[in-house]
């Protein structure tokens, strides 16, 4: 028994030092692909759920790899952070978001996603700048989405920046509502326009009463406190109908369109005069 313990100790840490192996290989072919451009941006639209209009996109960082194919950014923008990637990374996406944005209808909006440690740096707004006069992106037409996570352990510097950035004209969106550290105050404390209710909530409509009154009452929230919605993760027309009848102002989900590489977002919803949702 002494020995299958330690045999099992073995494969434990073996396992370990493999896992640590794989990470570290990781981090390294992402230092590469940054160096190297093998990152992309792909667009996830989103409309206004009852007439259908695109009204913006969400980028959402892609990673092609040469040998492993597509890697998921939920496998590797913790490594990114971790490794003291994210801010390179970071601005990679938001120039190049910017760059396409540019180009669009000028009522329509870009939406780029900020890590925590993002941020937590002071730089943060004198680099959105840069980067809107690089591209002539007018900042009303730029929104940033933050996770509830960033504003837990703020020191004062997420505030300040998120101040400064609203004070710009850039619209700040809160990502992934209802799932994170949900806190009431941080919707007085921070300058927020948006609400994103999280897919997993949105994903239980119209089944689930509680999901359903949950979504009620936070679109009535958001109303009250002079913010919009985003519904994220609509996949059914029933959850899109939803949406419409509770004034959300957008929908985002596969049923409105996956997220495209930015040829296919200007085939499939700019250039067409008419779009309809999921037909
Ligand atoms: P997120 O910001 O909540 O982005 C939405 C995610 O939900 C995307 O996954 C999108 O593909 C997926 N999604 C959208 N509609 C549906 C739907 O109807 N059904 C389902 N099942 N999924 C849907 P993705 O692209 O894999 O990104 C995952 C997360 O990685 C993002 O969640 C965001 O937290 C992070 N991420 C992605 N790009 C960036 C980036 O450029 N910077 C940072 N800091 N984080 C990023
Ligand atoms: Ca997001
Ligand atoms: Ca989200
Ligand atoms: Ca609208």
């Amino acid at each position: 028994a002494k020995r299958e313990g330690r045999n099992k100790y073995r494969l434990f840490a073996d396992e370990l030092s493999l896992k640590a192996q794989a990470r570290r290989s990781l981090e390294l072919d992402l230092r590469h692909a940054l160096a190297h451009d093998q990152l992309s941006v792909y667009y996830q639209p989103q409309v206004d759920p009852r007439s259908s209009t695109f009204e913006g996109a969400e980028a959402l960082v892609r990673w092609f790899h040469p040998e492993r194919g597509s890697i998921a950014p939920i496998d590797f923008i913790a490594i990114a952070e971790e490794a003291g990637l994210i801010a390179k990374l970071g601005e990679f996406v938001l120039r190049e978001a910017c760059r396409e944005a540019a180009n669009w209808p000028e009522a329509t909006r870009i939406a780029v996603n900020l890590s925590p440690i993002q941020l937590r740096d002071r730089q943060l707004p004198n680099i959105v700048r840069a980067i809107l006069n690089q591209t002539g992106l007018p900042a009303e037409r730029l929104e940033l989405e933050v996770t509830e996570s960033a504003l837990l352990h703020d020191d004062g510097v997420t505030y300040s920046n998120l101040h400064t950035l609203q004070a710009c004209g850039i619209r700040i969106a809160l990502d992934d509502f209802g799932t994170g550290y949900s806190s009431l105050s941080y919707l007085r404390r921070f300058p927020f326009s948006k609400i994103k209710i999280d897919r997993s909530f949105v994903s239980q409509v119209p089944h689930d009463a509680d999901s359903m009154a949950i979504v009620e009452t936070v679109i009535t929230l958001a109303h009250r406190l002079g913010m919009t919605v985003t519904a994220e993760g609509v996949e059914t027309h029933a959850q899109l109908h939803f949406a419409a009848l509770k004034d959300c102002q957008q929908a985002q989900g596969y049923l409105v369109g996956k997220p495209m590489d930015a040829e296919e977002l200007r085939l499939q919803f700019l250039e067409e005069k008419q779009l309809k949702v999921g037909t």
